[in-house]
């Protein structure tokens, strides 16, 4: 399998600690925004639901002939602004419920972008890492098979996610063209380029990250060159965070994967260091004056602090100890709602996810019009329009902060859930 998952690192707890699910954070965000805008709460409530989810039985032969059976899902949140867009994960954790509440935010993140797609997420209850390459394509082709009725390029658009890979989307989008007898690009996104995949997509949600807290950064007069940051999680989205953050400047301090951290106050020399996919032990291999544990680097004394890694990290238990002045959030939902609260009353902002990680599904809708055009991009053509998209939604939600006087997440959700709400409204409630 390609070594590039989506994700960073492995899920090293459960996304329900403090017994909040994905779904119940959400819910509670929603519900927190909802109480600064005026939008009908019929609404509201429906957005509360998913529209549909799909649960199917993924049956595989095993490499040595005995078969195992698997769950997978497809929650498919809201169409009211175009089609469901949002990732597959393979990952031991996935529920529907998980499912249903990364789907909601997915909603959120297409409509904070204004790109014309809504949400939805889905994934396979399995350990990737105990399948061999042979396997997972089994595996992959079998879940199209199974999701055939319920994708398609103007219906639902999945993407990778944790656990999946530019590789899986091939094979899906592979199984899926065979099928309806006709090469279809754009069913996914993520895919590689060689069979319509977008340059620079593998790296966009890492460069949202960079681009965010570099915005934010200048909004809170911090000084590129004079500003450090401590980012958790180093794939695929810290990796591309760090690295960038770096070459803009900033003192990258401290990064870690599933093993552990390395910190350096004078700096990290991030070209050096390989990602967690490219080389899983290269973090902790590198040379550097101190190693911090995955819960240490929360709390060290960086102006900046990216969770890139996995979800619920900051937590009633440690959100009084975080020292960073602000914190972007380059994981789905990394932050619970009682940590949300409590860096609130600290006066610590936090950018949320749905705006920062955005990168990833705004470069999946540039990949999905190149499908449908059949015609490649620049990379120089993507870092623009992203850098331009970023820019104009940063905008957009801090004029809303401003506004409101509310924090990052209800100023995003309050952009997210006008243009959702005006949506449904426009549209009407029938039959
Ligand atoms: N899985 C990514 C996310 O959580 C990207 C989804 C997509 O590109 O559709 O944003």
């Amino acid at each position: 399998m390609s070594p590039t998952t989506e994700d960073t690192t492995e899920r090293e707890s459960s996304e329900a600690t403090e017994h909040e699910s994905a779904l119940e954070t959400a819910k509670r965000q929603l519900h927190s925004a909802a109480k600064h805008v005026d939008v009908d709460e019929n609404v509201v409530e429906r957005l509360k639901h998913p529209k549909k989810v799909h649960e199917v039985t993924v049956p595989i032969e095993r490499d040595d002939g005995s078969v195992d059976v698997f769950t997978g899902y497809r929650a498919q949140h809201d169409s009211v602004r175009g089609p469901h867009k949002g990732g597959l994960r393979y990952h031991p954790e996935v529920t529907r419920d998980e499912c249903v509440g990364l789907g909601m935010w997915m909603t959120w993140k297409c409509a904070v972008m204004d790109i014309p797609f809504g949400g939805a997420k889905g994934g396979i209850a399995v350990n990737p890492k105990e399948l061999s390459e042979d396997e997972t394509e089994r595996l992959t082709r079998r879940f199209a098979e199974e999701l055939r009725d319920a994708i398609g390029p103007n219906k639902d658009i999945p993407a990778p996610d944790m656990g999946t890979s530019p590789q899986t989307m091939a094979w899906l989008m592979d199984a899926y063209s065979m099928q309806e007898g006709e090469t279809t690009p754009g069913v996914v996104t993520g895919k590689p380029p060689v069979v319509g995949g977008s340059e620079g997509r593998d790296e966009a949600p890492g460069r949202s990250v960079a681009i965010v807290a570099r915005e934010a950064a200048d909004y809170y007069d911090m000084p590129l060159s004079e500003t450090s940051v401590a980012i958790q999680g180093y794939g695929s989205v810290g990796a591309n965070a760090a690295r960038l953050l770096d070459e803009w400047g900033a003192n990258v301090v401290a990064v870690s994967d599933v093993n552990g951290g390395i910190y350096d106050p004078n700096g990290l020399d991030t070209s050096s260091i390989p990602s967690h996919h490219e080389e899983p032990e290269a973090v902790l291999s590198h040379p550097a004056p101190e190693k911090v544990s995955n819960d240490e680097l929360l709390e060290l004394d960086a102006d900046v602090l990216i969770p890139a890694a996995i979800g619920n990290v900051i937590t009633a238990e440690n959100a009084e100890d975080v020292q960073a002045d602000v914190i972007v959030e380059g994981a789905n939902g990394p932050t619970t709602s009682t940590a949300d609260e409590i860096l609130e009353e600290r006066g610590i902002p936090v950018v949320p996810d749905i705006l920062a990680n955005a990168g990833g599904v705004t470069v999946s809708y540039f990949e999905w019009l190149q499908d449908i055009n059949r015609r490649a991009w620049s990379l120089d053509r993507v870092h623009r329009e992203l850098e331009s998209e970023m820019v104009e939604a940063w905008e957009t939600v801090c004029d809303r902060r401003e506004e409101h006087d509310v924090s990052w997440r209800d100023a995003a959700y309050i952009v997210a859930l006008t243009r959702v709400a005006e949506a449904h409204d426009s549209r009407g409630l029938w039959p």
